[in-house]
């Protein structure tokens, strides 16, 4: 299976890390190593100074697919969670400076933190409302309806390079209010009043 991300996916979150709103997804990938499931801790890495939250939510791929049109797209997706886009901050600044590309900032072990996937029979897929909890406070809060591009836009967008695989992930972008972590932080992740993820950092 692959992890395929969406980078810069809400407006407020490309402006809040001085980005330009993209034209056309902005993709990458994580490896299968990335995920770290079963409300598992994670180990703060030694090589980051500044690790991330990016909540996000990630859909579950349940049909192989290749060139998917956007009009059959939802066929491809049934399933969801709220997940988080580690991201080593400070490295994926010097790899954006250098040009280089963010799989160490970005693809790292535990790096795709994934709660417990649910059905999406009765969710609207442009109305769905999630938030990270840290400490017990609400740091990120987004819903779908802000997306700069929908689920069906991405499966289609995606498809024309990555065939879609049963089983492969899609993290969907992050909104604004992405912030630092710090070992003890205790994370948890609902879509609506749902927990579906819990997180904490070792
Ligand atoms: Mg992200």
């Amino acid at each position: 299976m692959k992890i395929i991300c969406i980078g810069r996916n809400y407006v407020n979150h490309a402006k809040e890390l001085k980005n330009p709103v993209p034209k056309q997804p902005l993709i990458f990938m994580k490896p299968d190593t990335a995920m770290l499931v079963n409300r598992k801790p994670f180990y703060y890495p030694e090589f980051t100074e500044n690790l991330h939250h990016e909540a996000e939510i990630v859909l579950k791929v349940c049909k192989n697919g290749k060139h998917v049109d956007q009009e059959f797209a939802h066929k491809y997706y049934d399933q969801m969670t709220i997940g988080l886009d580690l991201t080593a901050r400070d490295v994926q600044n010097r790899c954006k400076e250098k040009g280089h590309p963010w799989e160490i900032a970005k693809g790292f072990d535990g790096s795709a933190v994934l709660g417990e996937f649910i059905s999406m029979e009765d969710f609207k897929a442009d109305n769905i409302g999630f938030h990270l909890n840290k400490n017990g406070e609400t740091v990120q809060q987004g819903n779908t309806g802000d997306l700069i591009f929908s689920f069906d836009y991405i499966i289609s967008y995606v498809s024309k390079y990555f065939k879609l695989h049963m089983g492969d992930l899609i993290f969907t972008g992050t909104p604004e209010g992405v912030g630092p972590l710090a070992v003890g932080d205790y994370l948890e992740g609902y879509i609506g009043e749902q927990k579906l993820m819990e997180c904490r950092i070792k």
